[in-house]
């Protein structure tokens, strides 16, 4: 029979196998089906099975055979029935891979470590089964008898009765469950060699409820992603992870794809579909929703029509990830409307109007992105949002220790670590840790010029990856650069031209036109795009954005090519297109957005790169005077950028002070002046900043930004007061923001994790700030361990004014050490403490001290389990003071003889004018009693 008749003849097996879209599991199929027909023989099929995916579809069966699958005599040799069945005998084996494994060995026809090497999770079951299948047809005729009688026995006759049969639901949910396993079992950023599984490395990182979605402080674990908890509207469908690059969003949506797959977590949903936007921007075909579900991540070997039904029936069953929002080439737009499930669609409307709920309403969506992508018309049609804020400090140390089984290493990691808090810092941003365990070799060997910004640590990781290509040079020459100049030009032109493309995957054809080689791509910065599904080429994507920037700005800064227009184009401060450098593209082309996270880190990385830190190594590969020309280009750049945050400050109105909201690229620009490592930068930049208050609430500020805040602010001419509320500062961040607090006049750091450590550290060196004079640090984690430094500020700083420690976990015994200080106090004016645990000891020992004080002006001791000997004692303060005009008891447990000693001690008072105690133990008789006193507030 002809190859064509063959074709022609099988062509419904050939189409049904093929449409197994999704996975390389279709060419597989059909590869399966040839090799049973003897259309293939077994060296044809092994070569086939090992080429690139791209090749797969140019397959050439020359060397075939003329035995086709009708002329075949019905063979009597097990290991032709291998074979000659193969497709069948997949099928029938993928469900029962372990206990065919273990009856293998239990029989002495497979050894411990052939078991080990067909069940590695990588693998699906049906991949699983062929491997087996292989195995054993070449342990010969015994093993392969041995196996055809355990699937006799195991698997046929095919359960009979329709009722014994699995639901359709729950064969598709295995089918998922293993195609999810197989992909989440690593973690991508370890390709190559020295493979992590996700359960090794995989450490939490910090979460939290964004604004708005109630209690921000409160810290989430991964089941409460999807849980009721921060639920802002019943409504709507789509929960949305944010957190800035490298923060761990792909990570944490791979950790819950892996335990749903294994029944650990999210077990109310039956089915999960993973999708990454990423990959879905390759999609150029029309797709309705089915072809969506089953093409993109998993193909239903039957019941197709029933499964979609099933879907659309349960909605609430179904659980859909979109992994990378941002890197969607569209941005979200409700504009087009699509509710037909079967109605085909471009692959932005299905997505938005997924997101927005008009598509499959019910069906619950994870969605990750970097926040600036989230804009207002999403946030519209958001369930809830969770901030994804890195690492912990504990969580550094965690991971650290998980990445390096040897202890002497992680001790060495973590101590190099704790000596440089500038690398600490950014070790709380996850891909930052990944990478400075990776490269501790050239970490611990590099002393005291270890890493101190971005650039550094890419500058490192680099090397890193040069020196693994030739393990035989210990350590690289100095000129290191220029011998990988070629490479390294190449990726970037790669990396480059990508973002400005909004492209982050890369065919075969990219790669030849940026004249990146084989060569190239097995130093290790690109890895293999796994499942990509478009077509069945090979294709390759950076093993970070952030990674793909460090290229793209390394080609900025090396090329002759790029003109300084380019850079000021990048380093524009307004409006540019989603992820788009925009030096290719005409403007008008993209889609405006304020989206800009991808060329704002490329700034970063061309800031670092042009500082005269760095200029010794790039001068090697290119001219002086280029580079010069670039960097002074950079420095007026940004300098301006600065300035123009500076000339939008409104004036203030008559009597109140001056004050600037950042904008959100105000704190970006700074941290390319700290990329550049120059002090003369930063002091031209702040010189001209007239300003009494600078507010930086909710900007997403970390230990890093503190350490470009503090590297910069501290060139200030004036004293400001810094607000940083609601950010995750930490202790960390509180040391890297030590070296502007000579200029703080004022420090807020409400909600940001701070522990008593942190505050040990701010006051050691606050002690010796002249113009610090307040604190507020409302809801952080403090307990009485802080409170002896804080009496020690009270007693060495008479000029401090005001001390906030509402809401953090201060007892009887804390408030007893910082009467220590008041006691000594001749400047403080205000006092709050309330939510905290002092009770009456607390408020005793509070009020002995501050008997004779002069200056409290402001005392709020709300919410802190006061009774009646509490309130006797601080009726004394109110007695004697001059100067107190507010105290605040509300919420306390004080009764009528409580009240009755405030009221007595006011009859002598003239400077208080209110004392407020709503939410006491009082009848409303009593209340109204008391308000003849007009100072009480009930
Ligand atoms: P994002 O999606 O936010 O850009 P990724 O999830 O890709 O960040 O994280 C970048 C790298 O950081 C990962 O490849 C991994 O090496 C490391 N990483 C991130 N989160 C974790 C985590 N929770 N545990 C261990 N490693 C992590």
């Amino acid at each position: 029979m002809s190859a064509q008749k063959l074709v022609l003849s099988q062509r419904a097996e050939l189409v049904q196998a093929l449409s197994r879209g999704g996975t390389a599991e279709g060419v597989d199929c059909v590869l399966d089906l040839l090799i049973s027909w003897g259309v293939l023989l077994w060296e044809d099929y092994v070569c086939a099975c090992v080429l690139p995916e791209a090749q797969k579809t140019g397959l050439e069966f020359g060397k075939c055979v003329s035995v086709v699958k009708d002329d075949r005599e019905p063979s009597t040799m097990a290991t032709e029935t291998l074979l000659c069945h193969r497709p069948f005998l997949v099928s029938r084996l993928r469900d029962h891979v372990d206990g065919a494994l273990e009856h293998l060995l239990g029989r002495g026809c497979l050894t411990s470590a052939d078991r080990e090497e067909i069940q590695l999770p990588v693998y699906t079951s049906s991949q699983q089964a062929r491997r087996l299948l292989d195995k054993v047809r070449f342990r010969g005729e015994d093993s392969a008898m041995v196996l055809l009688h355990y699937l006799d026995r195991t698997t046929s006759p095919p359960p009979p009765e329709k009722e014994n049969e699995q639901p359709f639901w729950l064969v598709y949910q295995k089918k998922l469950c293993s195609s999810i396993l197989a992909q989440c079992y690593f973690l991508s950023t370890c390709g190559g060699a020295g493979k992590y599984s996700l359960d090794d490395v995989y450490t939490d990182g910090l979460l939290e409820l964004s604004q708005g979605c109630g209690d921000t402080q409160v810290s989430l674990g991964l089941e409460d992603v999807l849980g009721q908890v921060g639920t802002l509207n019943e409504e709507a469908d789509t929960v949305l992870v944010s957190g800035q690059a490298g923060s761990g969003k792909s990570t944490l949506l791979q950790r819950l794809h892996l335990l749903w797959a294994r029944r650990e977590a999210l077990q109310d949903f039956l089915l999960l579909f993973p999708f990454s936007c990423r990959k879905l921007n390759a999609e150029e075909r029309e797709l309705s929703l089915r072809d969506l579900l089953f093409l993109h991540c998993c193909w239903p070997d039957r019941d197709q029509d029933k499964l979609f039904a099933f879907v659309l029936d349960n909605p609430h069953l179904v659980l859909l990830t979109f992994d990378g929002l941002d890197e969607f080439k569209q941005s979200f737009s409700d504009e087009r409307r699509h509710c037909c499930p079967t109605q085909a669609a471009p692959m932005s409307t299905l997505l938005f109007n997924l997101l927005q709920g008009s598509l499959m309403k019910g069906v619950r969506k994870l969605v990750t992105s970097r926040p600036e992508a989230a804009g207002p018309s999403l946030r519209q049609y958001l369930r809830k949002e969770v901030l994804l804020k890195g690492f912990s400090p504990g969580g550094i140390d965690c991971f650290v220790r998980k990445h390096h089984q040897d202890r002497g290493v992680a001790s060495g990691v973590l101590q190099a670590l704790q000596s440089n808090t500038a690398l600490l810092g950014l070790c709380h941003i996850p891909v930052f840790c990944w990478i400075v365990s990776k490269c501790y070799k050239e970490l611990l060997g590099c002393g005291k010029g270890s890493p101190q910004t971005f650039t550094d640590v890419y500058l490192m990781v680099l090397q890193h990856f040069f020196r693994r290509k030739s393990p035989q040079q210990k350590s690289l020459g100095s000129s290191w650069l220029l011998e990988h100049f070629q490479t390294i030009m190449h990726l970037g032109q790669l990396a480059f031209e990508g973002l400005d493309a909004s492209c982050y995957i890369f065919s075969e054809v990219d790669l030849q036109n940026s004249g990146v080689a084989e060569e190239d791509i097995t130093i290790g910065f690109l890895i293999h795009s796994k499942n990509f599904s478009s077509t069945d080429e090979r294709h390759f994507e950076f093993l970070h954005i952030t990674m793909q920037c460090f290229f793209a700005a390394l080609h900025i800064v090396l090329s002759d090519k790029t003109n300084l227009n380019q850079i000021r184009t990048l380093f524009q401060t307004q409006c540019k297109s989603k992820g788009c450098i925009g030096f290719c593209q005409p403007r008008e082309q993209s889609v405006m957005t304020t989206e800009s996270s991808n060329p704002q880190i490329t700034a970063k990385f061309v800031s670092g790169l042009l500082s005269q830190h760095h200029s010794d190594l790039l001068q090697q590969s290119c001219s002086a005077t280029m580079l010069g020309k670039k960097s002074k280009c950079v420095v007026k750049c940004v300098s301006k950028g600065v300035q123009r945050h500076f000339k939008s400050i409104p004036q203030p109105v008559k009597g109140e002070k001056k004050s600037m909201h950042a904008m959100p690229s105000f704190v970006w620009l700074i941290s390319c002046i700290y990329e550049m490592q120059d002090s003369d930068v930063a002091m031209n930049s702040v010189a001209r900043l007239e300003v009494d208050h600078l507010k930086l609430t909710y900007c997403n500020i970390g230990p890093v930004e503190c350490t470009a805040l503090a590297y910069v602010l501290q060139y200030l001419r004036c004293p400001v007061g810094l607000q940083l509320d609601y950010n995750c500062v930490g202790d960390v961040g509180v040391e890297q923001l030590l070296p502007c607090l000579p200029v703080c006049s004022s420090l807020y750091l409400r909600n940001n994790n701070i522990s008593d450590e942190g505050i040990r550290r701010l006051i050691d060196k606050g002690v010796h700030c002249e113009s610090f004079k307040k604190i507020a640090l409302f809801s952080n984690n403090l307990t009485d361990a802080c409170t002896q430094d804080f009496a020690h500020l009270l007693k060495t700083k008479q000029i401090f004014l005001s001390l906030r420690l509402g809401n953090n976990n201060i007892t009887s015994r804390g408030a007893e050490q910082l009467a220590e200080g008041l006691r000594c106090s001749q400047s403080l004016q205000y006092l709050g403490l309330w939510g905290n645990k002092i009770g009456d000891r607390g408020a005793e020992a509070l009020a002995e001290a501050l008997k004779d004080n002069t200056s409290l002006v402001w005392l709020s001791l709300v919410g802190n389990g006061i009774g009646n000997s509490g309130a006797q004692a601080l009726a004394k303060i109110i007695q004697k003071s001059k100067t107190l005009e507010e105290m605040w008891l509300s919420k306390n447990c004080i009764t009528r003889v409580g009240v009755e000693y405030i009221v007595k001690a006011l009859e002598e008072n003239v400077t208080v004018k209110s004392v407020w105690l709503r939410g006491n133990n009082l009848s409303q008789p009593e209340v109204e009693e008391f308000q003849r006193e007009c100072r009480l507030i009930f």
